[in-house]
């Protein structure tokens, strides 16, 4: 939203409110997953071929090198189910939607192919291998970190094979010290993996809100919050070419404190910064739609970018905020336009055409602010026909580089 300011932003909150059961709030949690999925995609895709790999070595290995031959499930179970689940994971990886599809699936086919595993061990040890139960320990593991499952369905995954072999295992009535010990084994994977796992998910969603907190605080201004020239001058770029594309009007209002030299003399800065504050809080308010957007332009001036505005109710915006910040009423003893601090506003209105830049806006703005200025402060002015005949790269005043940030 662009109203917002920092101390709002929703990670900043939801970093603020902690995440114990690795669930952020609504929006925020698909696009973790989103980006989760996208920079683990190459690993996930190294894993899964890894795994498929593995199991294709074993039936190898177990037909051409051991010349074992296998009960005719033990062979349905790798060929049937545990192949084509990794596969099927594999493929959905490549999918346009695979990073919504991926998580649903897979915490799907994992149970599966756990217990597909849980049955070829089983099956082995039927047959006298019982060192095959190392592999079980190792698939609970690979469930855990290397399939790209989020913590809780991999605790489900591997708590429903443990019940599966203790199933399995009284079943075919191994004897009950070796159940004992096995199952004992087993859980206590399963709890030591389940520690490591949340404190891995815990500690990477932990990292993304601090990243996401600092590239929002990249575009923040840091004394008031709301956002800053960069974010400013981007957005207008932006909306400049939303608007040639969509023959839209925007709007532009640059808003000055009024006599705030006088201000700071008088009241000294600290309370010069509380008094931008306040005045950026009441801007804010003025930026309901996702393209309004209100920034700090430099100093103690604020710009303020309505898209699809026409100049009435831009004047009728910049006629509230000037009462809006009277109405602060914060007092200004040295000031020519009131007995309260007050602001002046240049209003731009024109419809963004493909052979002008911006910087036309700005200017134009520029313009209308120092009119106001003139006119005697703690007022608004519009320009607009001016627009037509203004000769680029006149400038007023010095206007800053607008591709610099703040
Ligand atoms: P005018 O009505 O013509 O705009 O007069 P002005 O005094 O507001 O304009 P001028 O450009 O002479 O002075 C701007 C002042 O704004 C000077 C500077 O000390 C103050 N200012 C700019 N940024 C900040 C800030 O972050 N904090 C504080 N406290 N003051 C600031
Ligand atoms: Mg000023
Ligand atoms: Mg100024």
């Amino acid at each position: 939203m662009p109203q917002e300011t920092l101390a709002a932003s929703p990670a900043a909150e939801q970093l603020r409110r902690g995440h114990a059961w690795l669930r952020f709030r609504s929006v925020l949690e698909s696009s973790y997953r989103q980006d989760q999925f996208r920079h683990g995609l190459f690993y996930l895709r190294a894993s899964l071929g890894i795994g498929a790999l593995v199991v294709a070595v074993f039936a190898l290995l177990d037909r051409f090198v051991l010349h074992i031959v296998h009960e005719p499930l033990v062979e349905l179970v790798r060929y049937a189910v545990l192949l084509p689940a990794i596969v099927l994971a594999l493929t959905v990886t490549f999918l346009r939607d695979g990073s919504r599809l991926y998580r649903p699936v897979v915490s799907f086919l994992a149970p599966f192919g756990l217990v597909a595993i849980v049955a070829l061990v089983l099956s082995a040890w039927e047959n006298g291998q019982d060192q095959a139960f190392t592999a079980l320990i190792l698939a609970t593991m690979f469930v855990y970190f290397l399939i790209g499952l989020p913590f809780m369905a991999g605790l489900v995954t591997n708590l429903i094979a443990a019940a599966a072999y203790l199933g399995g295992a009284l079943l075919l009535a191994m004897p009950g010290q070796e159940l004992t010990y096995n199952i004992f084994m087993l859980v206590l994977a399963i709890a030591v993996g389940a520690t490591t796992a949340y404190n891995v998910e815990h500690t990477r969603r932990t990292a993304w809100l601090e990243s996401k907190v600092l590239d929002e605080a990249a575009l923040r201004d840091g004394l008031t919050g709301i956002y800053n020239r960069r974010r400013f001058d981007e957005h207008l770029a932006q909306v400049w070419k939303d608007g040639v594309r969509e023959h839209r009007p925007i709007a532009l209002l640059m808003a000055d404190i009024d006599h705030f030299k006088a201000f700071n003399d008088r009241y000294g800065h600290q309370a010069g910064d509380e008094a931008m504050k306040s005045v950026a809080v009441v801007l804010t308010r003025f930026a309901r739609r996702p393209l309004d957007l209100v920034a700090r332009y430099g100093g103690e001036e604020f710009a303020i970018v309505l898209f699809d505005t026409t100049q009435e109710h831009a004047a009728q915006v910049a006629e509230q905020l000037l009462e809006e910040v009277r109405g602060l009423g914060i007092p200004h003893h040295d000031s020519s336009a009131a007995a309260v601090l007050t602001i002046s506003i240049g209003i731009a209105c024109v419809l963004p055409v493909a052979r002008r830049s911006s910087a036309g806006l700005l200017q134009l703005a520029d313009q209308a602010l120092y009119g106001a200025k003139d006119a005697g402060r703690n007022r608004s002015q519009l320009l607009h026909e001016e627009y037509e005949h203004m000769k680029t790269g006149y400038f007023r005043r010095h206007m800053p580089d607008s591709k610099a940030g703040q």
